[in-house]
């Protein structure tokens, strides 16, 4: 019996996975065993911790996975058999938005915070491009946040400013990279990992030909300690997984109100009959 060593999945390729021990990385399969006994359990995600066993040169077979401390899935909202798991481990979602061009969609921060407190992911309000900023206006229309118990970044990829700050909160976390095309995602990425862009090109075009079948998502691994996740797949959720609709079902007094509105799908902002305004006044 060979040395039992504990790594972290960040890439998976077909059915092999690529895991990382410190410095040392492995092609591992996955024990079959381990298949046999729970499907659901050990189907394997990025961010994966587990242990493995060295068989040759680079080479080894998964033979546990850890515990999961969060899972993000593609049904994350019912709990059935069809739960994909996209990553595990995630620590914390960062929702990036520009200050300008494309203009600050604070009511998407908002949803990036349901997300996040959803999935127990800690979360990281990120605003780039305060090179291009009206700063008076940008400070208004953060106001709301500077209270909430969530961690603000004013930061310009392009200028590289703030951009240590950035790197300090990542360091030995795995995290997630959320926001609009535009906002300057793969800027920040290539300003704290020069080299990353090709990667995330070929993992687009892996999700353009819509292989839904593969989870496969990359997690680029920083220099610093801790992993990005940036893919297509997981950027064009928006919302990461539910329905605009289903947001209130995460704030249990808006729910419980709403069950009284006149309109099934009330949004409660502008609807006459509205329970939920009724409730707030
Ligand atoms: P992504 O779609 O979120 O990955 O966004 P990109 O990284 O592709 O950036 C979109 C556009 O915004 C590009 O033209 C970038 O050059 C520009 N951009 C990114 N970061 C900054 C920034 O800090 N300041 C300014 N002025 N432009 C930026
Ligand atoms: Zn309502």
């Amino acid at each position: 019996m060979n040395d039992i060593f504990e790594g972290i999945v960040e890439r998976i390729d077909a059915n092999l996975s690529r895991v990382r021990a410190g410095d040392a990385l492995f092609n591992c399969e996955v024990r079959k065993k381990l298949f046999r006994y729970d499907p659901l359990k050990t189907e394997i995600a990025v961010g994966d911790r587990v242990r493995f066993e060295i068989i040759g040169e680079g080479t080894g077979v998964i033979e546990e996975v850890l515990p999961r401390k969060t899972r993000l899935s593609r049904r994350a909202v019912m709990k059935d058999a069809e739960e994909q798991i996209i990553a595990a481990n995630i620590d914390q979602l960062v929702s990036v938005s520009s200050a300008k061009e494309p203009r600050l969609n604070t009511r998407l921060i908002d949803r990036y915070l349901v997300v996040a407190e959803k999935h127990n992911f800690n979360a990281i309000i990120c605003i780039n491009k305060i090179d291009i900023a009206d700063t008076n206006e940008l400070k208004m229309q953060m106001k709301p946040y500077e209270n909430l118990p969530y961690e603000i970044l004013y930061i310009s990829a392009l200028k590289k400013t703030n951009i240590d700050k950035l790197e300090n909160l990542l360091k030995n976390k795995i995290s997630i990279l959320s926001g609009y095309s535009g906002v300057g995602k793969s800027s920040i990425i290539n300003a704290i990992l020069p080299g990353a862009e090709i990667e995330t090109e070929e993992v687009s075009a892996k999700w353009k030909k819509g292989k839904h079948k593969t989870t496969a998502v990359t997690m680029f691994h920083l220099p610093f300690g801790g992993y990005i996740i940036d893919t297509p797949g997981i950027r064009e959720f928006g919302t990461l997984d539910f329905n605009p609709k289903e947001v209130s079902h995460f704030f249990p007094e808006i729910f419980k109100a709403g069950k009284q509105c006149r309109f099934s799908d009330c949004t409660h902002t502008h609807e006459t009959g509205c329970a939920v305004k009724t409730a707030v006044a």
